[in-house]
């Protein structure tokens, strides 16, 4: 339950299920996954701190769980997860890892592998981020998995009230552009944002949510845009745009966000912090 986003393991197992369905193994050295899910990490975990983005692979590398992870030394030594996460020492042990032959038969079935990775998707993103971490670990798996188990018992109950009151509390309106486009009395391209992730515990609460459109829903689970505490815009200047749309985005920089109806509460600034930390782009390190 705790505040801190640690999407190290989700993201390297993410790449072993793409690598398994691409080549129909796991087994990856040390030296080969660092630099794919150092940047993994860097693109889709919370913003980097002290490690850099090489350090930060040696995490998971060392405690994915052994039920399903099975990690040896050049000469076939089991690694245990008392292993200090150390990059230089992993390469020097020649360390690889690969999920058990159990998890890779199972793994076989498609179905199955696309459950695994909504679930893990599911339980650690936002809905924004799964098709971009899905191609940037090369997995599609836009398949139906309603029959599946697994994605059954993974998902918390999603509120629709929560939608339909976060929308009508901000008058159906992006509380960042103001774009209320509809189809007769249909809002289109309008959704319900959760400030703290559903999925990182943020409540189902209209002072966690906020109505944005499409494209600005998306960027601020990208940690492009973002809040301050007296609950303006702000966008990260690591974000890069040269077309007329794409900069339109740097004008929304200290931009108050609208305001929802009379009566009804702000975002919280607890959950504006989480996002802060957790989620937006910032390169201070
Ligand atoms: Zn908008």
């Amino acid at each position: 339950m705790g505040a801190v986003r640690v999407p190290h393991k989700p993201l390297l197992l993410l790449w072993l299920l793409g690598r398994l369905a691409a080549t129909g193994s796991s087994a990856v050295s040390y030296a080969d996954a660092e630099e794919p899910v150092g940047r993994l990490i860097n693109q889709f975990g919370p913003p980097a701190q002290r490690a850099t983005a090489r350090q930060r692979a040696a995490m998971p590398f060392v405690h994915l769980e052994r039920e399903l992870w099975d990690l040896r030394d050049a000469i076939g030594g089991l690694l245990g997860p008392e292993l200090p996460e150390r990059r230089r020492l992993l390469l020097d042990l020649s360390a690889t890892g690969r999920l058990h032959e159990h998890v890779e038969r199972l793994l076989a079935d498609p179905a199955t592998l696309a459950a695994a990775a909504r679930l893990l998707l599911d339980r650690h993103f936002t809905s924004a981020l799964a098709p971009v971490i899905c191609d940037a670990v090369g997995l599609d798996v836009a398949m139906p998995v309603e029959g599946s188990r697994l994605a059954v018992v993974s998902r918390r109950r999603r509120s629709a009230a929560f939608t339909e009151q976060v929308l009508r509390v901000y008058a159906y309106s992006c509380a960042a552009c103001g774009f209320d486009g509809r189809i007769g009395p249909i809002p289109v391209g309008v959704e319900a944002a959760h400030v703290r992730w559903h999925s990182q515990h943020g409540p189902d609460d209209v002072s966690n949510g906020l109505a944005l459109c499409s494209l600005h829903h998306t960027l601020l689970d990208l940690g492009v845009l973002g809040l301050t505490p007296d609950r303006r815009l702000k966008v990260s200047e690591l974000y890069i745009a040269q077309a007329p749309a794409g900069r339109a985005v740097y004008d929304l920089a200290g931009r108050p966000l609208a305001s929802p109806r009379p009566g009804e509460p702000l975002v919280d600034v607890e959950h504006i912090t989480w996002h802060d930390r957790q989620v937006f782009r910032s390169d201070a390190a």
